[in-house]
């Protein structure tokens, strides 16, 4: 399995300046393929013996005149401008991809720019050399300080270095071997809510809302406006702004940390997750949530649980949009009509008075374990209900009961 380790890394002067030449030469090259790419791709249609574009194509043309044209290229490794071409190729396929599953919003590639694009670029694994805190790139002077050692053993595959308002970065991509584990417990069902971050099924279990953004937000607000106030190009202009950076880099940061313990610590302990399909991006256009919900990086949290439950061998259920989670009792299957997001606590007829987000995901993992257990079906009814195609990630769920991997039947 792939993983990745990014390491802060400190710098010479003059290594500063190779790696502001290779990431404005990684910038110069895509937007050298975009425009390309569009020019043959308009000329393809007026001239039929012209080909529509591809990435190898530009990359070969670029590479038999780069040495004429622009050789400052040469000054770096070889992997900036290839990694570069590779960029495009992926923008143009997420581009055709969306398109062709008919996304209100398709996202043409854009031009990077030299103010907006976060500086980046790529290094092949056989340009650069690592020892200890050691990194040795091709083409760079001298040896670079790595800010701590790589965590992994394990073949490297690939680097990518990238600078943030403060430091420059190189992510380490390594092949290594998944770790025998053996979970705590068996599953569990996740509601996620912005009064309360995470709330477990099991034992009612919950994750705070951090909710950084929002106690930051006067002094956010009290230095963009020192930002603001002052005059464009001053030095001191540059020296607010990066002041404001500086805290959006802090709260981010932290908001990382915080994400990260709590699903590596979720995915170490249950082996199956359910988790509701949140169409997170259709929430945030909501502007009274927008802010609240941006704070909670819903999406982040799913992502995270994926990555790792596959890494720990476990298993995330997504539990489809509809499905009455709030509602329904967990004790005896009733469902309400009517409840409001003020009603802190789900009362049943039933006799069954509990935490409502603690409800919620005691049948998000009940859920779970039906879809486990009975996964072709439900899957199939879900499709026809739904007049939907399911997602990949269903289906990578469904190939993998498929090979065996879960055989799961739950006591109910
Ligand atoms: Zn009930």
């Amino acid at each position: 399995m792939y993983k990745t380790h990014k390491i802060r890394l400190n710098l010479t002067k003059q290594q500063e300046q190779h790696f502001w030449k290779a990431a404005g030469i990684a910038r110069f090259v895509f937007n050298y393929g975009l425009e390309r790419w569009k020019k043959q791709y308009n000329e393809s249609l007026i001239n039929h013996d012209t080909k529509k574009p591809s990435e190898f194509v530009l990359k070969k043309k670029f590479n038999a005149i780069k040495r004429e044209q622009f050789p400052f290229v040469l000054d770096v490794s070889k992997s900036v401008s290839e990694g570069a071409f590779k960029d495009l190729g992926r923008a143009f396929a997420n581009f055709f991809r969306r398109v062709k599953r008919g996304d209100a919003k398709v996202g043409y590639p854009h031009f990077k720019s030299r103010k907006r694009t976060k500086p980046a670029f790529y290094l092949a694994n056989d340009r650069f050399d690592i020892t200890g805190h050691c990194l040795k790139i091709q083409k760079c002077s001298g040896i670079i300080n790595m800010a701590e050692e790589l965590r992994f053993e394990g073949k490297i595959i690939s680097g990518r270095v990238s600078r943030d308002c403060l430091h420059w970065y190189i992510a380490i991509g390594v092949e290594i071997e998944p770790p025998n584990h053996i979970h705590q417990k068996e599953s569990v069902g996740i509601d996620l809510g912005i009064k309360t971050l995470v709330t477990l099924s099991d034992d009612g279990l919950q994750y705070e809302n951090q909710r950084l953004y929002k106690s930051e937000l006067s002094k956010l607000k009290c230095l963009s406006r020192k930002a603001a106030r002052r005059k464009i190009g001053s030095n001191r202009r540059e020296k607010a702004r990066l002041e404001l950076a500086k805290l959006h880099l802090k709260i981010a940061n932290r908001r990382n940390d915080y994400i990260h313990k709590m699903t590596t610590e979720i995915a170490r302990i249950y082996r199956i997750i359910g988790i509701e399909d949140l169409n997170v991006a259709g929430m945030v256009k909501n502007h009274n949530l927008a802010q609240a919900l941006s704070d909670a990086s819903f999406a982040e949290i799913r992502r995270q649980l994926e990555y790792k439950a596959q890494w720990f061998n476990g298993l995330v259920v997504p539990i489809y949009r509809f499905f009455p989670s709030s509602k329904l009792c967990s004790v005896c299957g009733a469902i309400k009509a009517e409840l409001t997001l003020d009603n802190r606590v789900y009362v049943c007829g039933c006799g069954n008075v509990m935490d409502r987000d603690w409800n919620a995901a005691t049948n998000i993992n009940a859920e779970a374990l039906r879809i486990v257990a009975g996964m072709a079906i439900s899957t199939l009814k879900m499709d026809v209900e739904m007049n939907v195609r399911p997602n990949s990630r269903q289906l990578s769920v469904k190939r993998q009961l498929n090979n065996g991997v879960h055989n799961y039947t739950p006591e109910r």
